[in-house]
């Protein structure tokens, strides 16, 4: 989400502050700002659960031999905390649709919102499934270089997760978001987690650690060759199909006018003051075009 990963967007953070108050008088009394808190468990579809707040979404797969989790929220705060509220959330939140074990858990991309708890399930027995770029990046970004919980099963790109009666089919697509986004895909139920490759607010392109824009649309190419229903995004409501193909299509359009921006003889300060982005929803900081003209010049 564009809040915690860079918290120097003036707007979204305006806004954020003034919807706590209306948050705080619904809930009466929450123990943070909205989307902080672990929500109540929801079936999406039978044997499929999805857990909102406290960080992205999570997905728990139940299985005759166990349970498969996507993606482990925020991290204990302070680091050095001993309890992990978020972690014991999710796990009470599981145990009131089921007592099986956590036996895999699949992180999406390397953000903290994502992988903040992977050691709390791996000390309780679990693997972490993930990409080999994930590790990687995990341990490179100063965001996450310090949260425990590496991947203990990496892959190159492609990976199927067998446990039980279930399949989940892990797709790397190209880089996009980040340099290590994977689409999680459960093909008995038609649902696919894309994580923060479908936002509702402006999308992020962490360029500093491996993301890319002209791949976004490429990574969304794939999502859209897979049968599926629902696509579950890191943050906000399910998505259908014909939500992913509208986002692609702004996603393009936006590129496409950068790119004829650049054609027409925009310099690397002017671009961000000749992209309209208005009409599409999206406010980007100067700081985005400047990385999107990079690597459209280079590209070349
Ligand atoms: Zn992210």
């Amino acid at each position: 989400m564009a809040i915690s990963h860079f918290p120097g967007r003036g707007g979204t953070i305006l806004a954020l502050v003034a919807l706590v108050p209306a948050a705080f008088a619904q809930r009466g009394g929450g123990r943070g700002a909205a989307g902080q808190t672990v929500e109540k468990i929801k079936m999406l579809k039978p044997n499929l659960y999805e857990i909102t707040g406290g960080g992205a979404n999570t997905l728990i797969r139940v299985t005759n031999q166990g349970l498969i989790v996507v993606d482990t929220k925020n991290p204990p705060n302070p680091p050095t905390a001993a309890e992990s509220d978020n972690y014991n959330r999710v796990m009470e939140e599981i145990r009131s649709v089921t007592n099986q074990p956590v036996k895999f858990v699949i992180n999406t991309q390397h953000h903290p919102d994502h992988v903040g708890n992977n050691q709390k399930f791996i000390d309780a027995g679990a693997q972490v499934v993930a990409l080999e770029a994930l590790k990687t990046w995990m341990e490179n970004d100063p965001r996450t270089k310090d949260i425990p919980g590496r991947p203990t099963v990496t892959f190159a790109k492609d990976y199927t997760l067998k446990l039980g009666d279930a399949e989940v089919r892990l797709y790397s697509f190209g880089r996009g978001h980040t340099g290590d986004d994977t689409m999680v895909y459960f093909p008995d139920s038609k649902v696919i987690m894309v994580s923060d490759q479908i936002t509702d607010a402006t999308p992020v392109v962490d360029f500093a650690n491996g993301g890319s824009a002209l791949g976004w649309t490429k990574m969304l190419d794939g999502v859209l060759s897979l049968d599926f229903e629902q696509a579950i995004p890191g943050r906000g409501e399910p998505k259908s199909r014909a939500d992913v193909q509208a986002f692609r299509a702004k996603f393009d359009t936006l590129v496409k006018r950068a790119s004829d921006a650049i054609k027409s003889g925009a310099t690397k300060d002017q671009l961000a003051s000749q992209v309209k982005t208005d009409d599409l929803g999206w406010q980007f900081q100067p700081a985005f075009f400047a990385s999107l003209y990079d690597e459209l010049t280079k590209a070349k």
